[in-house]
């Protein structure tokens, strides 16, 4: 038998990796769009949604920074979008939790995530590291029982920290740890932000494998897969 000190860590991204967030994100915002045809009216979706993206990812950087709370992220991510096209910002609180209503009806698997996580689990130690919203998250783990393979699951919102902050990824060798993992083999993380995912995983002593379907070149070397069905060859090469 394997010395389990020496069998690796092998740790995934959900958004965007594992689930498709993207997706599900642009039909659940499709959704309130029709919803709120009278407040966007003279809008088009595609307008709509490039703004709220825009809007959202600054946002989503403070919060990682620690300089705003949650409460604020969730009512600045509609309310700046509806200021900036000159819309009734009163109404933010209820566009977004219809948003919310609708995006955990979108979720999906993107193709081969399970097959990636079964490969990794005959491979070595599997658990899950993300940031966004607990709940949410957590919904999305339980929606498709990715508790079949993931015997660690690390949370930004219950560590205390976003990646690519390290602490994010030193909890997690403590959680593998806890959960009867080793610590003396490697430790990978796949996932599809070269910033977040990559720099982070390697500031922190990891490798990372950059799940990259649409091939955009990165911004540096990594070893990077185009389909998750990949991923197992690439982690099963030592
Ligand atoms: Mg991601």
């Amino acid at each position: 038998m394997t010395d389990p000190a020496a069998r690796p860590l092998l740790f995934f991204d959900l958004d965007d990796t594992l689930v498709d967030h993207r997706s599900a994100e642009e039909a659940a915002q499709r959704e309130t769009f029709e919803r709120c045809s009278g407040l966007l009216a003279g809008l088009s979706f595609d307008e709509w949604l490039a703004t709220y993206r825009a809007r959202n990812r600054p946002l989503w950087d403070a919060y990682g920074r620690g300089e705003i709370t949650r409460q604020v992220l969730q009512h600045r991510r509609f309310r700046d979008p509806l200021v900036a096209l000159a819309r009734d910002p009163a109404r933010a609180d209820e566009v977004g939790d219809f948003y919310l209503s609708r995006y955990r009806e979108h979720w999906t698997l993107n193709d081969g995530a399970e097959e990636a996580l079964e490969a990794a689990s005959g491979l070595g130690f599997v658990g899950l590291l993300s940031n966004g919203f607990v709940e949410q998250q957590r919904g999305k783990i339980a929606r498709f029982r990715l508790d079949r393979w993931a015997r660690a699951v690390v949370l930004s919102e219950e560590v205390g920290a976003m990646k690519p902050d390290r602490r994010i990824f030193d909890a997690a060798v403590d959680a593998a740890r806890l959960a009867g993992a080793g610590e003396g083999g490697r430790r990978v993380y796949v996932g599809d932000s070269y910033p977040h995912d990559v720099a982070g995983a390697r500031a922190a002593g990891w490798e990372a494998i950059l799940f990259n379907p649409s091939a955009i070149p990165a911004p540096g070397p990594v070893p990077e897969v185009r389909s998750l069905r990949e991923v197992g060859r690439l982690l099963g090469e030592a």
